[in-house]
């Protein structure tokens, strides 16, 4: 039994049968700030019972997945495929109690039954035939070995109601319930009398989850009672829709926490944008870190409409993130994209570190994903690069720039080696005035040339940072291939 008193205790309770789900995501990080803003504890409960359908895969992936969001947990993880005896004990003792019993009802007549129900358009309720059997038909049956599932008696009429802190009172009639089974006939305990013992045992004080639970609460609520035991509060939250308001789904593409790695997400940003769906600070508030998340959290402010997942509005966070983010610690970060890219190795990074922030630093005002910085920044790694195919029309579109390149060509070679930023930019421009053309003329197509690219960080600034010889050759590339697309 727990010992904690008077502290809040929360869980989180993942099926471990596919990847962490941005929904469960979202689901422990309320879970987690709700337990840190009362100094609480956060369990972390894996329900994989279902043994064809969970793995140990399965399970330490969705344990990185929380790692990497940087969610931690209190104490040692519980498995429930290593508590089947504990839950097998409980439910034997709801039927010693009077509160549970046994059904010899095979498969088949089951589903005959059911199958009549729907026949005559009437919700199947189970007939509780075995709950009337006498001791001598029950010895009868155990004696010829007849597999029995034990059910609990569930009220057959009058409304159960809770109140839950996202939506008020929700009420059922308990003419929708029936003696739903609690342990199989193999004697493994179904999944919402499991969950109870469990929520039970571990002294949880507040079930936070998904309100397609909402059925399965009504259905646990019975379980409580029948023990006597006092139910935790309840807080469903809606689940996230895409924007097509259709709930989240692989259909919408990235659906895992490892998705959104794999984009080139910040842990930082999901875990600030996922905090945000569906629950607000009250104010205006938006880039939100862990501290003030945890500060200003509660379930009160938890919104009883769907939340809307807008990936656009997460990469602008993204972008808020890695702007603020130290030119060191995204360097960390971004060397592993630029090295998976092929645009670098680890030896070169760390030879030239100093060089690489410079680059971060430059780039970082203008992605939005770390994704794009192999994209954005590829020209500062690799000759070879393609010219844009829009920008090639429009800035390479007469020999003329060719002759205006070469003519920078020139003004650049005579330049110091240092080729610093001011000294280029005096050049670029008072070459534009003796050419009695806009800086602009003479700043696209440069750009184009060094770059391939048609936007990015400021000319005069990449240039410096790559460097006078990397600058002439390309201007050279540029001159050749424009005189080539010109050539009769
Ligand atoms: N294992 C359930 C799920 O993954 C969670 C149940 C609960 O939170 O009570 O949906």
């Amino acid at each position: 039994m727990s010992d904690n008193k008077g502290e809040v205790v929360v869980r989180m309770a993942p099926s471990p049968t596919g990847y962490l789900h941005v929904g469960s995501a979202r689901t422990a990080i309320f879970n987690y700030l709700f337990a840190r803003h009362h100094g609480g504890k956060f369990i972390i409960r894996m329900e994989d019972t279902d043994t064809e359908r969970s793995s140990e895969e399965m399970t330490t992936a969705i344990l990185d997945a929380l790692r990497w969001l940087n969610i931690d947990w209190d104490g040692e993880i519980f498995h429930q495929s290593q508590r089947f005896d504990i839950y097998r004990q409980y439910a034997e003792k709801l039927y010693e109690m009077g509160k549970a019993y046994y059904c010899y009802c095979s498969p088949d007549e089951l589903d005959a039954k059911r199958k009549q129900a729907q026949a005559e358009r009437r919700p199947y309720r189970y007939d509780r035939k075995c709950l009337h059997l006498t001791r001598e038909e029950k010895q009868k049956l155990d004696d010829a070995g007849v597999p029995k599932a034990l059910r609990i008696k569930t009220p057959l009429e009058g409304i159960g109601s809770f109140n839950d802190i996202v939506y008020g009172e929700l009420t059922r009639d308990f003419t929708e319930l029936d003696d739903w089974i609690i342990m199989r006939s193999n004697r493994k305990c179904t999944y919402n009398f499991s969950c109870v013992v469990d929520d039970h045992l571990m002294g949880i004080t507040h079930i936070i989850r998904g309100n397609d639970h909402i059925t399965n609460t009504f259905k646990q609520i019975t379980v409580y009672n029948a023990f006597g035991w006092e139910p935790p509060k309840f807080a469903h939250i809606p689940l996230i829709l895409g924007k097509d308001r259709h709930k989240i789904s692989k259909r919408h593409g990235a659906v895992s926490v490892t998705d959104y790695k794999k984009k080139g997400i910040l842990p930082e940003a999901l875990f600030n944008f996922l905090a945000l769906l569906g629950w607000s600070p009250g104010d205006e508030r938006e880039i939100m870190g862990r501290e003030e998340l945890i500060k200003a959290f509660s379930l009160k402010r938890v919104s009883a409409t769907n939340p809307i997942f807008d990936s656009v509005k997460l990469e602008w966070m993204n972008s808020e993130y890695i702007r603020r983010m130290d030119d060191n610690e995204l360097l960390d970060k971004v060397r592993w994209v630029l090295i998976d890219a092929g645009l670098t190795t680890r030896l070169s990074v760390e030879s030239h570190w100093h060089y690489m922030l410079k680059i971060v630093a430059l780039m970082k005002e203008r992605v939005r994903t770390l994704n794009d910085f192999p994209r954005l920044a590829r020209f500062f790694f690799t000759d070879n690069f393609d010219y844009d195919e829009k920008g090639d029309k429009k800035h390479f579109k007469t020999p003329e720039v060719a002759d205006r390149l070469n003519a920078l060509r020139d003004k650049l070679s005579g330049l110091n080696k240092t080729f610093e930023i001011n000294e280029i930019e005096k050049a670029v421009r008072g070459l534009a005035e003796k050419l009695n053309i806009k800086p602009a003329l003479l700043i696209h197509p440069t750009r184009l040339a060094l770059t391939g690219l048609t936007f990015g960080p400021g000319l005069f600034e990449l240039m410096e940072l790559l460097g006078k010889e990397k600058c002439l050759s390309r201007l050279d590339r540029a001159i050749d291939y424009i005189k080539n697309k010109f050539r009769t």
